[in-house]
């Protein structure tokens, strides 16, 4: 884990901008072995003068806080609530981080662990939700650890205190039914383009499954939109062969969305299903039976 510190500048440089950190050093501690000895450097760090931080994820080596050096995976989503306000009606986070007396960051716990790229994505849409800061929903981010003192504000000091709400672990779907999807496209991970979309008709959740072959098992209420249980494309991998937890859907806003529950398929997507039972194609047309006229559906290749 990577823990940051620095002291505030501008208690050393009249011309600092606010919150600007002088004589910061970083630090890699094995986790979950050294995790107590991270949390006493931290608050030793803290009780000298200095403003903390943590790596709200971990990292494969300690030679960088870079993205390319990211663990996989991660069991917990995060958001630095920033000037906004997580709504209510969303899923409750499993600790708040009180930052100063109006600053919060929230977490939540998953019940699995999900692949850092769907993390991030996840938290881009929280954090649009919430009016929060979008810069923190990516790799690399680092927040202030509870117990620790907030020198931001400095004469004023504001302790960084915890907060734990009492809501078990939250299953990874939960999110993608109840978010709504992200206004702004996400950053490339690499720098080909494989952004695809769609021109000329807009196409149905059920139009889509049935041209791309995908078996459709159920209709499923769903009050976000349109909802079927299918076979997973990705079934063979699942543990026993297990036919079900699996869905996809169309959101009233447009969006489509896939989720299995199968720990084989964390992280899976609409994009990677979409890749999966499409891969081939830039053009192409279909006919559907009880479906009148031809459907044209443009896929940009990535
Ligand atoms: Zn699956």
């Amino acid at each position: 884990m990577v823990t940051f510190t620095g002291r505030q500048a501008r208690l050393e440089y009249e011309d600092a901008r606010p919150n600007e950190l002088c004589d910061v050093a970083q630090g890699f501690f094995q986790y979950p072995r050294d995790a107590r000895a991270a949390a006493s450097y931290l608050l030793n760090e803290s009780e000298a003068g200095r403003d903390t931080y943590f790596g709200v994820h971990l990292y494969r080596t300690n030679e960088s806080r870079r993205r390319t050096n990211t663990m996989p995976v991660v069991s917990a989503l995060w958001l630095d609530e920033d000037g906004g306000c997580y709504p209510d009606h969303l899923p409750e986070p499993t600790a708040t981080v009180w930052s100063s007396a109006d600053r919060r960051h929230r977490y939540w716990q998953l019940a699995q662990q999900v692949s850092v790229e769907w993390t991030c994505s996840m938290n881009r849409r929280i954090a649009e939700a919430a009016g929060g800061d979008t810069g923190k929903a990516g790799l690399s981010s680092v927040l202030r650890p509870p117990g620790t003192l907030n020198y931001k504000r400095h004469p004023q000091i504001d302790p960084v205190t915890l907060e734990l709400h009492d809501v078990a672990p939250h299953h990874p779907a939960v999110f993608d039914e109840a978010l709504p999807a992200s206004l702004e496209p996400e950053p490339e991970p690499d720098p080909t383009p494989t952004r695809r979309h769609y021109s000329g008709r807009d196409i149905g959740i059920e139009e889509f499954l049935v041209a791309a072959g995908v078996e459709i098992r159920n209709p499923e209420p769903d009050d976000l939109g349109q909802k079927f249980s299918i076979v997973c494309p990705w079934a063979h991998q699942h543990t026993g062969g297990n036919w079900t937890g699996t869905f996809a859907g169309k959101r009233h806003d447009g969006g489509m969305w896939f989720h299995c529950h199968h720990a084989h398929c964390t992280g899976r997507g609409w994009r990677e299903f979409r890749r999966a039972v499409l891969p081939f194609y830039n053009t192409f047309k279909v006919s559907l039976p009880g479906y009148t006229g031809n459907m044209e559906v443009k896929v940009s290749r990535g």
